[in-house]
């Protein structure tokens, strides 16, 4: 079986024509984890019974004519997202052996269709990074370089599904992680309108940002996945109510130039613009926009992110889940378990969250950055007055090297065109628009979309041009 042009769409067709089954499908998967996952390292863990036994269940489905969308598709898992019964770690050691109780409504939902469960992917430790070298268990390659972070934090679902060992895959994005891995391994990213997928069952890092959302090979593909994930969940109250998608043929593309300032590679900006050219070609008209604003998105999202991330992390105390490291009296129980459990970047987000939400310094910093925050809101609003989707790059350069971001600070500039569509609450694409050449490799790049509240559909007609090209 060829995986390497697969879609979820095609593998569909194929299942209900019964030129393959779903066992076989599940089978020809996990032959390919076998061979090349000890290379890539993108599953935590892989569950290879149980997936052969969805997969029965699947053709069983399939054989009654009671097939859904998903029925026999292999999909891939971060593992921050909870299944029952299933360890989800987070990558982190504090939560190495912990077992989920319950199933994520994102789970509940792909169960319900009949999807096939391949494993837990790899990731930076509760989804902080851009690299995924930040798991507790060491780094996911990125299959088009090895000497190559894949992207992060959802990078082991991204590199399973661009190194064909999965069909598809669930990351979550709180400032960038799905579309930033999708750019660097060629994949197709969504970042959904926040509350349009239920964040039940996700481990929150910041509450107010994260989404969970598809990492597929096509356009086509993720807006079949956003189909199945979106929908009002009464266990998340930051759940959007149900609506009828409205959808007008999207026309102008906005373009924030100044923003672009920031620093972007010379063959990546070029890729950027033969983008733009498809879509003039495709007659939308592209125009330069302004939205003063975005350059400040960086610095709200590493004071409101890490001001989350400290309090959603509060709860790894010791006492409630995972691990728990004895000791006299339990503020030393707190602080051995944290100590122990955490890696640097966690516990560095904490201090700096602690620090900014302090008394003192909140009014400073916290509270500034909800007030900048807010503007950069309006920036957005006022934008879609004129436009139907904003133009950037996913990432200003392609996939670095293991190591070369190891000042913080670097590493956190990766996400610069990714935060903004979080601080705003906004859907964000990121689809593939050509490869650039380090060191006689092709790396990927992506192009990202970002729309107003609720416009997915506009997001996947338009990225569906750019695919095109
Ligand atoms: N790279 C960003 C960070 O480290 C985004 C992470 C994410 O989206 N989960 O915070």
């Amino acid at each position: 079986m060829d995986l390497s042009n697969l879609t979820i769409a095609e593998a569909r067709r194929a299942l209900d024509a019964r030129e393959y089954s779903a066992l076989d499908l599940t089978n020809a998967y996990l032959e390919s984890i076998a061979e090349k996952d000890i290379d890539i390292h993108a599953y935590l863990e892989v569950w290879a019974d149980a997936a052969r036994a969805e997969a029965r269940a699947a053709d069983a489905m399939i054989a009654a004519g009671t097939s859904q969308p998903l029925t026999g598709i292999p999909i891939a898992i971060k593992d921050n997202i909870l299944i029952e019964g299933r360890v989800a770690s987070s990558a982190s050691h504090i939560l190495e052996h912990y077992t989920a109780s319950y199933d994520a409504t994102a789970i509940a939902k792909l169960k319900a269709q009949g999807a096939v469960f391949l494993g837990r992917t790899n990731m930076d430790e509760f989804a902080m990074g851009s690299s995924t070298e930040n798991s507790a268990f060491g780094p996911t390659k990125n299959p088009h370089d090895t000497a190559r972070i894949p992207g992060g934090s959802s990078g082991g679902s991204a590199a399973a599904v661009a190194a064909c060992m999965a069909l598809a895959a669930l990351g979550s994005d709180t400032g960038g992680s799905i579309r930033q891995p999708a750019a660097h391994t060629g994949l197709v990213g969504l970042k959904p309108t926040y509350g349009a997928v239920s964040r039940f069952g996700l481990m929150p890092m910041g509450s107010s940002l994260d989404q969970i959302g598809p990492l597929a090979r096509t356009v086509g593909d993720a807006r079949i996945l956003f189909d199945v994930l979106k929908g009002n969940d009464p266990k998340d109250s930051t759940s959007l109510p149900d609506t009828e998608a409205q959808s007008p043929t999207p026309k102008t593309v906005g373009v924030p130039r100044d923003f672009l300032a920031e620093g972007v590679d010379a063959d990546v900006l070029q890729m950027f613009e033969a983008a733009l050219d498809t879509l003039r070609a495709a007659g939308y008209a592209v125009r330069d926009i302004s939205m003063p604003h975005l350059p400040h998105s960086l610095a709200v999202y590493y004071i409101v992110c890490p001001a989350e991330v400290s309090t959603n992390l509060a709860r790894y105390d010791g006492i409630r889940y995972g691990l728990s490291v004895p000791a006299d009296s339990i503020g030393e129980v707190y602080t051995k378990t944290r100590g122990a459990g955490f890696g640097p970047e966690v516990r560095r987000r904490i201090l700096l969250g602690t620090f900014v939400l302090s008394s003192g310094y909140a009014d400073a910093y916290y509270r500034k950055a909800r007030a900048v925050r807010d503007v950069i809101r309006n920036d957005f609003a006022r934008a879609f007055e004129s436009v139907d989707a904003i133009a950037l790059p996913t990432t200003a350069s392609p996939a670095f090297k293991f190591g070369e971001k190891s000042d913080p600070l670097a590493m956190y500039a990766e996400d610069i065109f990714s935060v903004p569509a979080n601080l705003a609450g906004v859907p964000a694409i990121s689809v593939p628009s050509g490869t650039v050449e380090r060191e006689g490799k092709k790396l990927p790049v992506g192009f990202q979309l970002i729309g107003a509240h609720g416009s997915e559909e506009t997001l996947f007609k338009i990225g569906e041009q750019v695919e095109k090209a």
